[in-house]
């Protein structure tokens, strides 16, 4: 930034630029206030399994509603608090709220019960020390069920951050939590290295699953994909599933689970008793066909 500065030659240039740092530093500001102010809520999308439509879990969003601007996306801040990092607050009290209501989950959902909870994790992250600790003493204290926990990361994420990545998500994973690697096909890393990494699923991006219905190359990348994780005994989850027409082909190709729109939006953590109610009713009247917005 302070190098494009010194090159920006007008004053226009440098005004825009300034007004966009201030603009970063103020939603900066106001993002270490949300973390500690706990205006930060989560999410949960439903993750279900393409065959039988039995709930498996879920995958916890964060989301914030700012004071003035109203809701602001993740895509905005989760950046933001990478570069800052706000993130390694922000994580951790993402890990401890789902820890907390997994334990309120465990006495209330009794009758789907178990159920996993994926949680996504930034490269800064990965590479804090204390991470695997910080985790143990989390699920020590709080939830007896380690294994029911996931923990999602990008290939980028694993790229970029080598061996030392690796080898904090080998300790999780030895530790009984399962690793999710997330948006996948989006990355640079190679088909054949996955067998190298502690993973035990395969996320497929959403926009190859959207595309899948529209354009032959985009289904002959997912069929590769899951083709390849089940080679490596690895399950697989298709982000983005918005209609019954991918359900039904990703079941052909026996993609184990599904997570979009088609299933539930990322719903409200008050909102989940009722969308399990129709959906387990959904289910038993077999007409889960229609396309329904929750
Ligand atoms: P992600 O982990 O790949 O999460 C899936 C995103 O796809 C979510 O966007 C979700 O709302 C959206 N999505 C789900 N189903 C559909 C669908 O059928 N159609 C379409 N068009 N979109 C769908 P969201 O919630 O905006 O999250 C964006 C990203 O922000 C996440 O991508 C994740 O990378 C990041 N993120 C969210 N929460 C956290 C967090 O707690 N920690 C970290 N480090 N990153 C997070
Ligand atoms: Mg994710
Ligand atoms: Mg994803
Ligand atoms: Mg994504």
């Amino acid at each position: 930034y302070n190098a494009k500065k010194q090159v920006g030659n007008t004053v226009f240039f440098n005004s825009q630029m300034q007004t966009e740092e201030l603009e970063r530093l103020r939603l900066e500001v106001d993002l270490q206030q949300a973390i500690q102010q706990q205006h930060l809520h989560l999410n949960y999308q439903p993750i279900v399994c393409l065959n039988t439509n039995k709930l498996m879990g879920f995958e916890a969003l964060v989301r914030w509603q700012h004071q003035e601007r109203g809701w602001v996306s993740p895509g905005q801040f989760i950046p933001l608090a990478e570069q800052t990092g706000l993130i390694i607050p922000l994580g951790e009290w993402v890990l401890t709220e789902v820890c907390r209501q997994m334990k309120l989950w465990e006495q209330e959902l009794v009758n789907v019960w178990p159920l996993s909870v994926a949680v996504n994790l930034s490269g800064v992250q990965l590479t804090q020390p204390n991470l695997v600790s910080f985790i143990e003493n989390l699920c020590h204290n709080n939830c007896s069920n380690m294994i029911y926990f996931k923990l999602e990361v990008t290939e980028s994420v694993l790229m970029k951050n080598g061996e030392l990545a690796i080898e904090t998500l080998r300790k999780l994973r030895n530790k009984g939590i399962q690793i999710c690697i997330d948006d996948f096909g989006t990355g640079y890393s190679s088909l054949a290295y996955l067998h190298l990494l502690p993973i035990d699923t395969v996320k497929i991006d959403r926009s190859f699953v959207n595309q899948m219905t529209v354009d032959a190359r985009n289904l002959d990348i997912v069929e590769t994909i899951i083709a390849l994780a089940h080679r490596l005994d690895l399950n697989v989850v298709a982000e983005g599933v918005e209609s019954q027409a991918q359900q039904d082909i990703l079941r052909n190709l026996h993609c184990e689970y599904g997570q979009g729109y088609f299933f539930a939006r990322p719903l409200h953590p008050q909102t989940i008793i009722t969308w399990i109610a129709n959906w387990e009713l959904r289910k038993e009247l077999g007409n889960i066909e229609k396309k329904v917005d929750w």
